[in-house]
């Protein structure tokens, strides 16, 4: 139990960033303290064990072969396997997609005109413009690929596609040097930050209310009643956190960074996981369907077969407002109308995950608003010697909404924070 006591930089969360930023600073002789909200690890990485094969209620995928996330596998000594096992390296071949309830024939000419359009809005490069303004003008109203396109960029971005940017979401995928292959992990996504935190001291179930600051140091006022006094804080919460004002900061934090806090969205996802007897569905990299589940893909493993189901965006609301009951009643109707009766009869059981109403997360991950192109830079930066921030909305690489984003956001505070005990 912490009283009153002292240390020379506190991490507040014990997500990858928080987890990273620690790693480094260990490494570096110091011992840093990680304050964390919930009473698990890992933030919005979540793996469920509850039946044989894991299953990631949050992050799914290793985003890229060169994304940073390998160089901590390779410390950990686990492994990440190309994903979808069947169709590495051709998961765009192997999407289907389904309207009214039908899924579509493999080869069916919207698949094409869909990827053309997506790809056409992926590579913008002009003035200011919102997703769907952008879709709309290369479009005709009847054209049956603008849903599709609108509802992946809803769903990739966890966005509301009218305030998307066009031109930061183009140009942060230009920057992005992590690759175009998807990785799952057999241990479960959570075997990673369980290996990073193995030598950290973290405090679970303490979440950090205040921080009262100056140039040299803070003291933090913590849900405890108990205060820690630090030279230097690492800030890793949510974008939706900090723009609810948690932590509260005394003094205010500079305009500049409040500016950019309230400048940048947080992106809503629900998720589903359904875990069958045996697979009664064709083999597909992901579906995309017009219902109110807008994608799906399987997980799990071969001998426990798992489909997820993904929506973000403002549906992702609609779905979560129907109830853990609801919500999986919904999705089990829509997998029916797919794959077939079968689907009703191999079924186990069904989660939602609502990420909007956890307290700790309150949405999925960040995305960049019309006019909010410089945002991150400003969220990214030091404040004083004393308040540092990392976390995947920090990210000004283009690696935002990711593990790996969030993990080289960690380095960057962490490294920041040494060269200022130099000074
Ligand atoms: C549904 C979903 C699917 C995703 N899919 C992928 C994917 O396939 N691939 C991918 O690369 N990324 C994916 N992501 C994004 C990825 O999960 C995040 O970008 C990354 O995990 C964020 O890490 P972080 O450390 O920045 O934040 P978090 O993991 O959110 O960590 C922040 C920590 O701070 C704690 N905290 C908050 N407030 C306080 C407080 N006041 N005091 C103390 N502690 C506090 C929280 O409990 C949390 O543990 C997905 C996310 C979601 C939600």
């Amino acid at each position: 139990m912490i009283t009153h006591s002292s240390y020379d930089v506190v991490i507040i969360g014990a997500g990858v960033a928080g987890l990273a930023a620690a790693q480094r600073l260990q490494e570096a002789g110091l011992n840093p303290l990680v304050l964390e909200a919930r009473d698990r690890l890992g933030g919005r990485i979540w793996s469920d064990y509850n039946l044989t094969a894991p299953v990631e209620l949050g992050a799914e995928f290793i985003h890229g072969e060169h994304a940073a996330t390998w160089q901590l596998l390779a410390q950990a000594g686990l492994t990440a396997e190309p994903w979808p096992r069947e169709v590495a390296n051709f998961k765009e071949k192997f999407r289907r997609y389904a309207q009214a309830d039908k899924l579509l024939p493999a080869d069916t000419v919207l698949a094409e005109q869909v990827l053309q359009l997506y790809e056409q809005v992926e590579h913008y490069n002009g003035p200011e413009i919102s997703v769907e303004a952008l879709v709309q003008q290369l479009t005709q109203p009847d054209d049956p690929a603008r849903f599709y396109v609108l509802s992946r960029f809803a769903c990739v971005e966890a966005a509301e596609v009218n305030r998307l940017s066009a031109k930061s979401m183009a140009e942060e995928r230009r920057q992005n040097s992590a690759g175009g292959q998807n990785f799952h992990m057999p241990t479960g996504y959570s075997t990673l930050p369980q290996f990073m935190a193995q030598y950290l001291t973290i405090e679970y179930h303490v979440a950090v209310q205040q921080i009262v600051w100056h140039d040299h140091g803070a003291t933090l006022h913590l849900s405890n009643e108990h205060t820690i006094d630090t030279h230097q804080v690492i800030i890793t919460v949510p974008l939706s956190l900090l723009q609810a004002d948690i932590p509260h900061f005394e003094p205010a934090l500079p305009a500049a960074k409040q500016q950019a806090i309230h400048a940048l969205a947080m992106g809503q996802v629900t998720k589903l996981a359904f875990w069958f007897s045996h697979v009664c569905w064709p083999s597909f990299s992901f579906v995309n369907t017009d219902g109110l589940v807008l994608a799906w893909w399987a997980g799990g493993s071969p001998t426990q077969p798992v489909l997820m189901g993904y929506v973000g965006g403002p549906q992702a609301l609609e779905l979560a407002a129907l109830g853990q009951t609801g919500a999986v009643a919904q999705g089990l109707t829509e997998l029916t109308q797919l794959f077939g009766a079968e689907i009703e009869t191999a079924f186990i059981k069904g989660q939602m995950v609502d990420w909007s109403s956890d307290p700790w997360s309150r949405g999925a991950y960040s995305y960049t608003p019309l006019g909010a192109g410089q945002a991150r830079v400003e969220l990214a930066a030091p404040v004083a010697n004393t308040l540092f921030f990392a976390g995947e909305a920090t990210s000004v690489n283009g690696h935002v909404g990711t593990v790996h984003g969030a993990i080289e956001s960690g380095w960057r505070a962490a490294a920041a924070v040494l060269t200022g005990r130099q000074s």
